[in-house]
């Protein structure tokens, strides 16, 4: 990669702030973030009061929208953003492909006299029509019809998207088809909240507990990246393509001088963080932390959590300004799971708790007996809803680029189980055991009499091995990938804690007959049941062992290692019967995500492959073919010298050149696949086709070593994770 190099160096060396530097001392931070946010301070500045009020309720309450007062609503948020100088309206949304799409329609209205208006009805507002025909529908559209339309998610506030040439007015939707089938990751996101403030109400009222708002989730997601100079992804077919390294030998230095993490964030990154950070604010996303991550050339940012829905939105925003700020920095930011063999990979980890900002979050222990005891219970219907749900839960994080990523040294395991920390664990235990006396220094606890002792709301010694993590008040699911949308989860875990708090609240409810007195006994008993049949799902040790590995299988904790080992687990019947009872999907749309995900797995996987092939053939071949010559030109002039010369170089050359033939040949052989039905294709993916890229791969990889560097035009992994 020689000019590929030098193109990086002088990118390094030249590169310029794509925009003047902000002065924060001039423009106030607090006046700055959110100023293209559609938000409740401009709604309630320009917004009738009466208006003001019943979308406020809508927004905060979650009661219906009001259609009488949609074209106020439209017609307030178009003057306001043409002000902001937007020329065009999009429907934002999120279809199964986990990325953003957007649909732009003008404001200008011909006026039938050879002029226009800048028109934008409330019902422009509230549903678009989209074809729906090329997103992936996985089945329902074969029995419904091929049109979609999209509907204003109220709860998420429209934005402005700015633009050297034009500006944009952005309103996120929901995106279903005529009959109502969920087409996107946004409705049984907003369908499963529903059901979780159903549930967690129940159980609040036992407690005595009364919130106007609705309880819903909260949800931090933490962005892991790679950035590369983009000089090196133009002459590397699989970055551009696949967005991961599809060869590479591991370079001379990789991340074990444990120099990176927290380190001093280079020059240019850091110019680039801040214009990103710049972007988010504007759109109110509220951006907190940047840092160094673990590998060369990777970083993370994270914003402070938010309601599920915002959160999620505002994710698919830091990913899509991520990658188109890094473009005008000269780099490329590879969100992929796994661009670099041997190097960590990237995840998301998703920071989860349910709860209001009257309540706080129900996860968090509190000070009293009483907030103890509630405490408990919602701890303990996740500590059910993991045992049970937890393949499923794992199905929500099935791609083919998290498997590279899940298990491998740096990632938790494809196991699912649950790190609640020693003490926890410990309080658990003994409600467990259940045995009020005859204990020496550690006596049974009395719910809603005794205090716990004081947990660690903040514990430093993180188990980082862990795919769910208590962290003193909330879970941290670990298993998200970088690139995924952070809804499937989240659906995942609201719904499956929307189960256990009815089973919590029917059981509790059964007990006490409405005779308040009797609940903390009623609660002590049912913990003691959920702790005997559940308990299994709570591993504080080692998650990357060996030993974990035949524990859980003792345990009976599936280790779902692939996509297609995983993606079977959305349509097991205890799952449908889970995701109708609440609502949130039907079986319909169910089949239809596991065929779609199935399906994408293996275009990802298939698209790879014929890269693989491609690029030995065309790239590596010819360089080590040229190699080859040069060395066998040498070994002649060196016998016509008289040496009796024997060139083991040559020798190894030629050998690895033939095996890398070989392999290539073997793997477009097994291209060549007739499969009965998805599933069976992405078992082929899996068992055959990725093996045999992998085999590719080594040849090429060990001839990296050794043939000239000034012959070898690939970027080496070395040039890419170092030059910045
Ligand atoms: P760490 O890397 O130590 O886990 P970070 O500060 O990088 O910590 O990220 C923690 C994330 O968890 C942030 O997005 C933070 O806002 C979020 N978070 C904190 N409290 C809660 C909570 N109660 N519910 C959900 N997310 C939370
Ligand atoms: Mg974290």
């Amino acid at each position: 990669g020689i000019q590929a190099r030098l193109n990086a160096i002088s990118a390094v060396t030249n590169y310029k702030p794509s925009t003047a530097p902000m002065n924060f001392s001039e423009t106030k931070l607090t006046e700055f973030f959110g100023c293209n946010v559609f938000n409740e301070k401009v709604m309630r500045e320009r917004l009738p009061k009466d208006v003001f009020k019943s979308l406020q309720k809508t927004i905060e309450l979650g009661e219906k929208l009001d259609p009488s007062i949609a074209d106020i609503v439209a017609n307030t948020m178009k003057d306001w953003a043409i002000e902001k100088g937007a020329t065009h309206f999009t429907h934002v949304f999120y279809p199964l492909t986990g990325l953003t799409a957007e649909k732009h329609d003008s404001f200008l209205t011909p006026d039938g006299k050879g002029g226009a208006l800048a028109e934008f009805s409330g019902k422009m507002l509230i549903q678009g029509e989209p074809d729906a025909s090329s997103f992936p529908s996985g089945g329902l559209r074969s029995t419904f019809e091929a049109r979609g339309y999209t509907a204003w998610d109220v709860t998420s506030p429209a934005y402005i998207l700015e633009n050297p040439n034009g500006t944009f007015l952005c309103i996120p939707t929901a995106f279903l088809s005529w009959t109502g089938e969920a087409l996107d990751k946004k409705t049984p996101l907003l369908r499963s909240m529903q059901a979780l403030n159903t549930q967690a109400k129940r159980v609040l009222k036992l407690f005595g507990i009364e919130t106007k708002l609705p309880v819903i989730a909260f949800a931090g997601p933490e962005q892991e990246y790679f950035l590369i100079d983009r000089n090196f992804a133009f002459s590397r077919p699989d970055l551009l393509i696949a967005g991961r390294s599809l060869f590479g030998a591991r370079p001379p230095k990789g991340q074990e001088f444990e120099d990176q993490y927290f380190g001093v964030i280079p020059r240019r990154v850091l110019a680039f963080m801040m214009e990103v950070e710049r972007e988010l604010y504007k759109l109110g996303v509220p951006v907190k932390t940047r840092h160094n991550e673990v590998a060369p050339s990777q970083y993370e940012i994270a914003p402070i959590y938010e309601t599920g829905n915002l959160a999620t939105d505002h994710n698919q925003i830091i990913m899509t300004t991520l990658r188109s700020v890094a473009k005008r920095y000269g780099m490329l930011c590879l969100l992929h799971e796994k661009p670099f063999a041997g190097i960590n990979g990237s995840g998301k980890h998703l920071n989860y708790s349910i709860g209001n900002a009257e309540l706080g979050s129900l996860f968090d222990p509190g000070d009293t007996p009483h907030e103890n005891a509630k405490f408990l219970v919602f701890c303990a219907a996740a500590i059910r809803a993991l045992h049970k749900f937890g393949p499923m839960l794992r199905a929500t994080v099935a791609s083919a680029s998290n498997d590279h990523r899940l298990g491998a040294n740096e990632a938790p395991p494809a196991i699912m189980s649950m790190y609640l920390g020693e003490q926890l664990t410990d309080v658990f235990e003994q409600f467990k055991q259940g045995k009020v006396n005859g204990c020496k220094q550690k006596c049974v606890m009395n719910v809603g009499v005794d205090t716990l002792p004081p947990l660690p709301r903040d514990p430093g010694d993180r188990n980082r091995t862990s795919p769910f993590a208590f962290t003193g008040n909330r879970f941290e699911f670990r298993a998200v990938g970088s690139s995924m949308s952070i809804a499937g989860s989240q659906v995942a875990l609201n719904t499956m804690m929307a189960d256990s708090l009815d089973y919590i609240a029917s059981e509790l409810e059964k007990a006490i007959g409405g005779d308040a007195s009797k609940l903390n006994e009623a609660v002590q008993s049912l913990l003691q049941k959920i702790m005997v049949e559940h308990e299994a799902i709570i591993f504080n040790g080692d998650g990357y062992s060996e030993a974990w590995h035949k524990e859980a299988e003792r345990r009976g904790l599936p280790n779902l290692r692939t996509t297609p080992d995983a993606l079977p687990m959305l349509t097991k019947p205890e799952v449908i019967e889970l995701f109708t009872k609440y609502g949130v999907f039907s079986e319909a749309e169910l089949r239809s995500r596991e065929e779609i995900y199935l399906e994408q797995y293996c275009k990802t996987v298939k698209t790879e492959a014929n890269l693989v092939i491609r690029m030995a053939r065309t790239i590596i071949f010819p360089a080590a073919m040229r190699y080859q010559g040069e060395l066998a030109t040498t070994c002649a002039n060196l016998k016509a010298a008289g040496h009796d010369y024997q060139m083991v170089t040559l020798e190894d050359v030629t050998a690895k050149l033939r095996s890398m033939q070989k392999a290539a040949n073997e793997l477009e052989k097994l291209l060549d696949h007739e499969a009965a039905s998805v599933l069976e294709e992405a078992r082929h993916m899996c068992d055959a086709i990725l093996p045999a890229m992998n085999d590719v791969r080594k040849w090429a990889d060990s001839l990296e070593t050794i043939v000239a560097d000034d012959l070898w035009s690939l970027p080496s992994y070395q040039e890419m994770l170092f030059i910045k």
